[in-house]
Parts: C-alpha cells; structure tokens; sequence
C-alpha cells in the first residue's frame, strides 16, 4: 500500500518520527517499564518531560522572559472563554474581535457572554466567492484587548501582518498557524492555540501570557481556566493532560530538528506555492483568496463542477489521499498543509488533481 497523506485540518498529521517514537516507549517510557500516561504529573520523571517540552518550545518561539507558557486544558475553544474571562476582571468591560471567518466569529459569540464585546470587519467577501483583508480596521480606543485569528482553518485566510491596535493588547487565535513561521511574541499580550494542528493531540491547548495580563481574571473565572493561577502551579494546578503534553514536547524535539521555524516556514512556503501554482495554472481548479491573505496551512480548492466533488473524493482516499473534503460552509475541498505534511504529500495530491482533471475534460 502506498503512503497515506492526511490533509485533514485537526486533528492533523503528525511526524512519522513523532508517532514511531512514541510507540516505541508506549509501554515502557525510559525504562521505567510504565508509560508515560501511567507516570504522576507530581513525580521527578514527569516533571522532567513536562519541563523539557517548555524548554524546547520558548526555544522555538523565542519567547521572552516576561511571558509565561502555560499547557491548559480544553483546545481552542476553552481559550475563547478564559481570554475573556482573565482580562475582563477589572472595570474595562470593552474588548474588540476582529471578524475575518468562522473561527474569530466563534470566539466572538463566546465572548460576550463575558463583556462589551464589538465585532469588527476584517475582511471583505470578493464577488467570485473569495476574500479580501481590509485595509485598515477601526478598533475602540479603549478596549481592553483585540482578538484576532491570524489563520482561518476554514477560509483558508493567513494574516501575515499584525493589525494596528496601538497599546492595546492583542490576542491571538494561533490554532491553525502557531508553529508554522516565527512570529514576534512581544507584539502579542496572549498568544494560544489548540493543540491539534501543529502541536500534538486535541484538548490541550498552548497559552503564551505576558506576565502584566496575569492576575486581572473575574472572581467567577474557573480556577482551571485562570492564567494565573495555572502559571502559579506550573500548569499543574489539576492533573494536566499529561500523555498530550509528552506528544508536544516531542514535535517540539522534530521540529527543532527539522531547523526551527525559519526553515520549517520555508518548506511550508514551498508546499503551499506549489498546490497554489497548480491551482492557479489549471482552468479546472479554483481559489478565490486574495493573494495577500492566502493561507500556508490551508488551501480551500473549488472544482469547476460541483457535481464532480464525490466523485473527487472517492478517487482521491483511494489513491490514500485522505480528508481532502471542505468545510461544509465553503463547500469544494480543502487541503491542510500543516508542518508533518512532507511535499511528497503536495506532489502525489497534485499528481492526483492532474489525472482526475483529465479524465474530465
Ligand atoms: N480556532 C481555530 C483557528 C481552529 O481552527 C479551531 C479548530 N479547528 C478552533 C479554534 C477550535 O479548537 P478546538 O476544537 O480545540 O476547541
């Protein structure tokens, strides 16, 4: 059988190497003769993988100092509500999310349970079905932060620039692109991401925290959400999600070991431009996303005949290409290009566009 290619958007790929490591120390981690999902979080052995995988991952991100990297429970959507709720505990109620898809649209509807939240127009839907960012978005003067998703999985939409909010903090939504580039953590009051994309397995979420947001959470905020006190106890407040946390600290070791982010950005750079080429060359495949905003991560592809598209579906898992059908909201299909999709994965999804487009042409 020929390898299988998995482009779904999360829970993703992971490192082959990842994966091969993990199954060799399943049942005996270290030598220990237990797994490390068997280990204490409390215990020395532990302690020390949980420790590693910080080390390895302020390392990557460059994180300064002054932030705290905290591992919490609950994937993206946990963030969508402790965001809220640790920066809104004092008497600035008003924060601003900038709308550019599903995903920033979600965390807003979270949020107003928890302040004076206002949406914000971050981009324009083009007249063929595509997107365009908006210039200049206009944001309250006095918000208490501004949310935004630099990568909508489901668009397909990357913001490479950061938006414009002065002095006020921003957060970051970075599900779908933490990882995948270097990113300058001091513009950033919070940076978090579910963990499913390129990270490691879902539920955990990361969360990077400028050490002036701590302590600012309303009094009903959970203690298992609170930044604070998860920083306070080393994100070991509750038992974390320990066996999570171990896969993480290993993508950390591959991807320090595939160069860091400068260089993993650049194969993402190629695998991206070379779905878009093909894309862009072909009179049978399309998409619309300005090419200013075009996401590395994932490439929403329309085919000429939506007719066509369970036809392409059924070809493409039998030639082992896997999970390549969009979101219900955007239709057609969409490739995740997340970090453990290698370019011989591109290669044999594009090989297979090629041969399907003729044989319906
Ligand atoms: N934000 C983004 C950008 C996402 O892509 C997703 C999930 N696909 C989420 C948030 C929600 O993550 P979770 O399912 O871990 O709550």
């Amino acid at each position: 059988m020929s390898k299988v290619y998995n482009f779904c958007a999360g829970p993703a790929m992971l490192p082959e190497e990842v994966m091969a490591q993990a199954q060799r120390e399943f049942i005996d981690f270290d030598g220990l003769g237990v797994s490390v999902m068997e280990l204490s979080h409390r215990g020395k052995e532990y302690m020390a993988v949980a420790a590693e995988a910080e080390k390895d991952l302020r390392e990557l991100m460059q994180v300064p100092d002054n932030y705290k990297v905290l591992f919490m429970h609950g994937g993206g959507r946990g963030q969508f509500a402790a965001v809220p709720q640790n920066l809104l505990g004092g008497a600035n109620k008003k924060a601003d999310y900038l709308l550019s898809g599903v995903w920033s649209k979600a965390a807003l509807t979270e949020g107003v349970k928890f302040g004076d939240m206002q949406g914000v127009d971050g981009v324009i839907k083009l007249d063929n079905g595509g997107f365009k960012l908006v210039d200049k978005p206009q944001f309250r003067s006095d918000a208490a932060y501004v949310h935004f998703c630099p990568n909508e999985t489901i668009e397909g939409i990357e913001m490479f620039d950061l938006p414009d909010t002065g002095s006020i903090p921003l957060v970051a939504d970075m599900s779908s692109t933490i990882l995948s580039r270097p990113v300058d953590v001091s513009r950033y009051g919070i940076i978090y991401a579910g963990a499913q994309k390129n990270i490691g397995p879902s539920g955990l979420a990361v969360v990077l925290v400028r050490e002036d947001l701590l302590g600012q959470a309303r009094s009903d905020t959970p203690a298992i959400f609170d930044y604070k006190v998860t920083a306070d106890n080393d994100s070991m407040f509750n038992t974390p999600p320990t066996y999570s946390w171990y896969l993480a600290g290993l993508v950390f070791k591959w991807l320090k070991r595939q160069g860091g982010l400068e260089a993993i950005e650049a194969k993402n750079i190629e695998k991206a431009q070379f779905l878009y080429d093909y894309i862009d060359a072909s009179d049978f495949y399309s998409n619309h996303v300005d090419l200013a905003c075009r996401s590395r991560m994932n490439v929403p592809f329309q085919l000429k005949d939506a007719a066509l598209d369970a036809d392409f579906l059924t070809q493409s898992k039998a030639a082992n290409l896997m999970a390549l059908k969009g979101h219900r909201i955007v239709g057609g299909m969409r490739a995740s290009l997340y970090n453990a999709m290698p370019l011989e994965g591109v290669k044999a999804l594009v090989a297979f566009m090629e041969r399907f487009a003729k044989q319906h042409s």
